[in-house]
């Protein structure tokens, strides 16, 4: 069995072990609309859904826009509470992000993981785009995990993909993907917090790259944080 196929299994698997409670959460990056494209390909019955933090990049609400043209996939589009955020920039302006990691990790919370913990409510399962090469601590991943931080079943279908295996999907099934990937940046977050990198840097050196060489680059979404 290939990779594909093994990635298909697993997402079979998924939604036949927590049919209508498994969940896939898409940030528009590379490996998500592979994984956009194999559920809209296969029929696979797993709800989609997306955080859209209010400072997203617009290429990424393009490639969204996309996928709601092309695809019968109904994506649920999850925002932040609005109270929270006019609190958040009252008390630390709408850049409080730049301030601390402290400030940014709030700024974190606010924007995504309410916001996921809202989407992920009543399930008992999520699936990533993660891959095992992915560099730091995530190498210890496996491809069905418990899930510290939610406390559900996390699925990794992506786990034994390289990144090369990835574009070899995009290119070779014209799957629509953000355009910002041409403009190096391999790793996509909010407008503000994401930068291109320059040859040889680590792929996530373009996120949150104004903090510390040992800032954690994560924003809490995932267990097993990367460290820069
Ligand atoms: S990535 Fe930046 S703008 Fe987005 S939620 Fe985190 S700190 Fe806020």
């Amino acid at each position: 069995m290939d990779k594909l196929e093994q990635s298909i299994v697993l997402l079979k698997q998924a939604a036949a072990e927590y049919s209508g409670e498994v969940v896939f959460a898409c940030s528009f990056g590379a490996e998500d609309v592979v994984l956009l494209d194999i559920l809209d390909k296969q029929n696979i019955d797993i709800r989609v859904i997306s955080l859209d933090t209010g400072r997203l990049p617009q290429e990424t609400y393009d490639v969204m826009e996309k996928w709601r043209k092309k695809s019968d996939l109904n994506i649920d589009i999850y925002f932040p509470d609005a109270d929270a955020v006019e609190a958040m920039i009252k008390q630390d302006g709408v850049n409080l992000f730049y301030d601390s990691v402290e400030k940014r990790k709030t700024c974190c919370e606010v924007r995504k993981i309410q916001p996921l913990k809202r989407a992920l409510s009543g399930a008992k399962a999520w699936v990533t785009g993660l891959r095992g090469e992915q560099a730091g601590s995530r190498v210890d991943m496996q491809a069905v995990e418990d899930d510290k931080t939610f406390g559900i079943k996390k699925f990794n279908p992506l786990i034994m993909w390289t990144e090369q295996d990835v574009w070899d999907y995009i290119k070779s099934n014209d799957v629509p993907y953000n355009a910002l990937h041409d403009k190096f940046y391999p790793s996509i977050g909010c407008a503000p917090c994401t930068r291109a990198i320059s040859v040889g840097e680590d792929p996530r050196a373009g996120r949150w790259w104004w903090e510390q060489d040992d800032a954690v680059a994560e924003c809490g979404l995932h267990a097993n944080p990367i460290k820069k």
